[in-house]
């Protein structure tokens, strides 16, 4: 991989991780950052000295990049200033236990503090004097909610004013972004008055700033603040220090902390070749899915093979050396593998009938793994056989296997590799593409799955849905590839009851749980898997009057969609015909689709009736 810069240093505040102090040092160092913020509170409840600290700091290889927070600190009235230099010693007398030299103070919130920049800048200044006398430096960062400085172009203003060697400027992207405000300036200030950097995105919400960044911040990527403009414009600066994340999330707060550190670093990694300090290749074009590997056992071959001939799929090949079979429809693949001692059988194990793999057609294999390195999400080795072809993989969060394949110039498949195929194609294709392929995620790990898809392949979230399912709340994001090729709706329950929730606990994880099949004349589809013994999930009456009044549809139309149990959406683009399958062995489902115009969208509106027509067929709760 070739360079502009040399990356910067990649640090993480300790509050953005959970556990004990030395839990997240230990996290940290252990995915690969080479710092650590040292937030106070978290030396505050460490049952140990500082001192412990910078010893742990130095066996894990880690610098103490800040220490933080100050608060409330400039342009306080006597005596409330006298005790804040005296606070500021004490301050500096753990720094240097801790081994860290620069301390951050945040603008001042307190209904006391005068608003006055040349006593603020006075204070900074003295207090900057103070900390240099100990080799020890300040910086000073703008608070969205600060009460008289919140930009950070008045922060800098200040700073300025303070006019001390040992006195710099901080900046946040949150507190930047959150505000609108531009940071394009930011490339102005000299390098050397620019002593750190924190970064965290967040969700668009309307809600007050401060509830705002306290809950719902998250790492570069997987919010949609536009933090590789603000991370360009400190690059632009000659900046060298620390990029930084500052993050306060609940979910992150509950979630192991190495996951959430790789994540962090992840997200770093991403965000600096963004930005153009460093150089990643970038993510591979889409071609749609090629094909999807189920894990099953023999017996549950045949009855998925069944279930396959039902909507419309033939037995395509059979693995040359392998218990493993291809089922195809226009251009669906669907492997059915029950070869003992293999991965998928050991996914079987775990998680029953299920997708264990996804192949997704791209234009260079090779770049895409590269750049799947580079985001520390190294290549999966599988085993294969002789003879057979090393297709490139790596792993989704949920270890899922994400095949890479990319079309050999020769137009030969890696079927015609791999597999007996039978002679001929049928030539009754109704389907034609995997449409989308919506997966059950486990609770608190969205933004895990969305950084995932987001950083290694260029995906980007579309619009958050909240779904009422009978027994709770169903939150669903989708993923999806630039020319929308691939679209990946990533479902979250808060609850263990609902269809997401049960999903989760029957398999034991996260995984596939149900795979929309696209095709041109729906109708035709479904009358042909009903006559070939499908069932498909019945849809009460009341939901077919709704829909007719709410879309003024004729009485013909209507009873055409109620005969076929299937559901119906409009937008301002077009419609969407769609109807699903009973579920296989209470663990996936199939959906026929048909898009009319450029409607864009799942029918996330029918997604109740689709999940209590499915809690009734449940034999109990
Ligand atoms: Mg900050
Ligand atoms: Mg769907």
């Amino acid at each position: 991989m070739t360079r502009l810069h040399r990356p910067l240093p990649k640090s993480i505040a300790t509050v953005s991780l959970s556990g004990t102090l030395p839990e997240k040092m230990e996290a940290a160092a252990a995915i690969g950052f080479d710092g650590v913020e040292i937030f106070e509170s978290d030396l505050l409840t460490f049952d140990g000295t500082p001192n412990d600290i910078r010893a742990l700091a130095l066996t894990l290889g880690l610098s103490i990049t800040c220490f933080q927070p100050f608060r409330d600190f400039e342009a306080m009235p006597d005596p409330q200033r006298a005790r804040n230099m005296d606070r500021a010693e004490r301050k500096f007398d753990v720094m240097q236990a801790l081994g860290c030299e620069l301390l951050m103070v945040c603008s001042n919130v307190s209904p006391l503090t005068i608003n006055d920049d040349a006593r603020a800048a006075a204070d900074l200044a003295e207090m900057a004097e103070r900390a240099h006398r100990r080799g020890l430096r300040v910086c000073y960062e703008a608070l969205a909610w600060g009460r008289h400085v919140n930009r950070w172009r008045h922060a800098w203003k200040i700073v300025q004013e303070g006019n001390h060697p040992a006195l710099g400027l901080l900046v946040d992207s949150f507190h930047t972004l959150a505000l609108n405000d531009d940071p394009s300036g930011i490339a102005d200030v000299p390098a050397d008055k620019l002593f750190f950097v924190q970064l965290a995105d967040a969700p668009r919400l309307s809600m007050d700033v401060l509830s705002w960044s306290r809950h719902f911040r998250n790492f570069p990527g997987q919010g949609q603040l536009p933090v590789a403009d603000f991370v360009r414009a400190v690059l632009a600066s000659g900046y060298r220090g620390p990029l930084s994340l500052e993050i306060f999330n609940d979910e992150f707060r509950a979630a192991p902390a190495r996951l959430t550190a790789r994540d962090g670093l992840r997200s770093l990694l991403m965000v600096e070749a963004e930005a153009g300090g460093t150089v990643l290749p970038p993510p591979p074009a889409f071609d749609g899915v090629e094909f999807l590997e189920f894990a099953v056992d023999d017996e549950h071959a045949i009855r998925l093979g069944e279930t396959l001939r039902g909507l419309g799929f033939h037995h395509a090949g059979r693995h040359r050396s392998k218990s493993v079979d291809l089922f195809r429809q226009g251009r669906v693949n669907l492997i059915l593998n029950s070869e003992p001692d293999s991965a998928a059988s050991e996914h079987f194990q775990f998680h029953g009938p299920s997708v264990c793999a996804m192949a997704l057609r791209v234009d260079d294999a090779a770049a895409a793994i590269e750049r799947a390195n580079g985001l520390l999400c190294p290549e999966w080795r599988e085993r294969i056989g002789d003879g057979e072809r090393r297709i490139p993989a790596v792993r989704a969060p949920d270890g899922t296997l994400v095949y890479l394949v990319q079309p050999a110039p020769t137009g030969r498949t890696i079927y015609d590799d791999d597999f007996n195929l039978t002679a001929d194609t049928p030539p009754d294709a109704l389907v034609t593409a995997v449409d989308h392929v919506a997966q059950a995620l486990p609770m608190g790990r969205m933004d895990n799955f969305v950084l995932f898809y987001h950083a290694v392949f260029g995906f980007a979230p579309e619009q958050l849905w909240e779904i009422a399912d009978p027994y709770g709340l169903i939150r669903s994001r989708t993923m999806v590839s630039p020319d929308r090729s691939v679209r990946l709706p990533l479902n979250v329950s808060e609850s263990r009851e609902t269809a997401t929730g049960r999903f989760l606990t029957t398999y034991a994880g996260a995984g596939v749980h149900h795979i929309a099949l696209a095709t041109d004349d729906i109708l035709r589809t479904l009358e042909r898997a009903t006559a070939r013994g499908s069932r498909l999930l019945g849809i009460p009456a009341n939901y077919y009057e709704d829909i007719g009044a709410k879309w003024g549809l004729s009485d013909q139309r209507i009873e055409q969609l109620r005969q076929h149990n299937l559901l119906y959406d409009q937008d301002e683009n077009g419609e969407f015909l769609h109807a699903y399958t009973e579920t296989f062995d209470g663990r996936f489902f199939f959906e026929f689709v048909q898009r009319i115009g450029d409607y864009q969208q799942y029918g996330a509106a029918n997604a109740p009736v689709r999940m209590a027509a499915q809690a009734q067929q449940r034999p109990n709760r």
